[in-house]
């Protein structure tokens, strides 16, 4: 079998477990226990328009991905990367080829998706009513994201492939060490230099800054400043976030959080973040990266030493055109590590959450914020329970809600149960 005709059917493979994943997110959970459990803090409307909301995504998100996987097995298997790799190698400097050739890559993976990107990016979220932008600042905003990632990469592409042309028989060790500094050092500029290309940002002044700061305290966590993203100019979302190491580290919560909720609830939500570095998570993540970095440059050096490998993939790691070839291996692995990802991510975040209830005392405020998140989001309530299994970065808000209800009863032995505080909230929040 030929080369070209193994990968195809691997990638076709990944096409179709990926078209399974999309008919499950249309099926949902169809379970009358779960139904029954989630209208105890939604509204039969509410469910109904989370589902409206997020079943316009799957088959635009599917058919990205094809495209995705068929440019490029193209660019692979038809030539087409080598031949624009010669046309990049009529610059004269590593850099400027490597930019050359990035910039072709990404017109060939970018051109034919940018149909789906501004269905899925404007029109969709335009008639859902969470973008608030004009198409011209839609575009301005979303090119600008691309240039962004157009510089990282190229910084990183140049790097990696001068490594490997430095260091042949050994490149694995270098390419990862630098690699992952490149990588700590993009945390550290991220809060200070690329997110305020994208929004305005202020500090937070008055009571609430105090609050969010002793809650801080509380967790352990040094935090000199909260800012507020104006996120309003751009979406509906709401969310907070703990930016940057070290100096730039900081807090940051959009100006839509602050507006729509109690400072209880926006107390909540920023005490989960600073569960998060409480428990060393913002390092576990550091690391892993790290490791991942070591291991997947292992993995590929080990790939291309054995006998037959640069035939396979018509390239070598010290050439240009390997790009697409890591893009692809890259996809492959991600398909592979997904679900333990997920897995992990949503062990943290239930270790947050443990965390954010314990700094406020405050199950209260942290239901009606998992409440009234989901309408802001407009999520689906009731996903299909093996995708939440193997895919979900977060546990289902009613098991973060059931969470906060084990909390209240740990804390006030003797109530009697029942959802009546859930009823109160759920009046409260409307
Ligand atoms: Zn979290």
């Amino acid at each position: 079998m030929a080369p070209s005709a193994i990968v195809a059917a691997a990638l076709a493979f990944l096409a179709g477990w990926k078209a399974v994943r999309v008919v499950l997110a249309f099926r949902g959970n169809t379970s009358p226990a779960a139904r029954q459990r989630a209208l105890a803090y939604f509204t039969p409307g509410e469910i109904e328009s989370g589902k409206r909301n997020s079943r316009p995504y799957y088959i635009p998100g599917l058919l990205a991905y094809v495209i995705e996987l068929g440019v490029l097995w193209a660019l692979v298997y038809l030539g087409i990367a080598r031949r624009l790799e010669d046309l990049a190698q009529a610059a004269p400097w590593l850099p400027l080829q490597a930019g050359l050739f990035l910039g072709l890559l990404l017109l060939a993976e970018g051109v034919p998706r940018s149909p789906l990107s501004i269905y899925s990016g404007f029109l969709l979220r335009k008639r859902l009513g969470v973008l608030r932008q004009s198409f011209g600042q839609w575009a301005v905003f979303t090119l600008k994201g691309v240039a962004v990632n157009f510089v990282l990469l190229w910084v990183a592409v140049t790097v990696f492939i001068g490594l490997v042309r430095a260091f042949p028989g050994s490149w694995w060790l270098p390419a990862s060490a630098i690699l992952t500094l490149l990588a700590i050092g993009l945390t550290f500029i991220q809060p200070v230099l690329l997110s305020p290309l994208f929004y305005r940002f202020t500090r937070l002044e008055g009571p609430m800054r105090d609050r969010l700061l002793g809650i801080c305290r509380a967790a352990g966590v040094r935090a000199r400043d909260v800012f507020v993203q104006h996120e309003s100019t751009v979406t509906t979302h709401s969310n907070a976030y703990f930016a940057g190491i070290g100096g730039s580290k900081r807090i940051v919560v959009y100006d839509n959080l602050l507006g729509r909720n109690t400072s209880d609830e926006v107390a909540t939500v920023v005490a989960h973040e600073a569960g998060h570095w409480a428990h060393h998570h913002i390092l576990l993540s550091t690391v892993l990266a790290a490791a991942s970095i070591l291991a997947g440059s292992l993995l590929l050096f080990g790939l291309f030493s054995l006998h037959g490998a640069e035939g396979f993939f018509g390239t070598s790691p010290g050439r240009l055109s390997v790009l697409p070839v890591l893009a692809l291996l890259g996809l492959g692995a991600e398909a592979l590590t997904e679900p333990f990802a997920a897995m992990l991510s949503r062990r943290l975040e239930r270790q947050a959450d443990r965390a954010a209830l314990g700094l406020t005392a405050d199950p209260e405020a942290f239901i009606s914020v998992q409440v009234k998140l989901v309408r802001d989001n407009k999520a689906d309530v009731l996903p299909h329970p093996l995708l939440v299994r193997l895919y979900a970065s977060h546990p289902e808000p009613l098991e973060r809600i059931r969470m906060a209800h084990e909390f209240e009863k740990e804390k006030a032995p003797g109530q009697p149960e029942g959802t009546e505080g859930a009823t109160r909230v759920h009046r409260e929040v409307r």
